[in-house]
C-alpha cells in the first residue's frame, strides 16, 4: 500500500501534516514532502488513512 500525493490538487493546507506527521511535512515553501516513499511500513497505515480522510481538498489517496 502506498500513498499518493495528486500535486494539482495540494493546496498546502498541512492538516495531512498533523494526521500523518512520520509521512508528511511541508516544506518551507509550502510544498509538501512525503517523508516516506513507496510501500508503506504497516505502523504507518493509520497514518496514512487518516491524513486521506482529513484532506479538505481530497489530494491525498492510497493505492496497491
Ligand atoms: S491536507 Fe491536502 S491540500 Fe493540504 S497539504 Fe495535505 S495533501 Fe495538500
Amino acid at each position: 500500500m502506498r500513498l499518493i500525493v495528486d500535486r494539482d490538487r495540494c493546496e498546502g493546507h498541512g492538516v495531512c501534516e498533523s494526521a500523518a506527521p512520520d509521512l508528511l511535512e511541508l516544506d518551507e515553501h509550502g510544498d509538501l514532502v512525503l517523508l516516506a516513499e513507496g510501500e508503506l511500513a504497516p505502523e504507518h497505515r493509520q497514518q496514512a488513512a487518516d491524513s486521506v480522510v482529513i484532506c479538505p481538498v481530497a489530494a491525498l489517496k492510497l493505492e496497491g
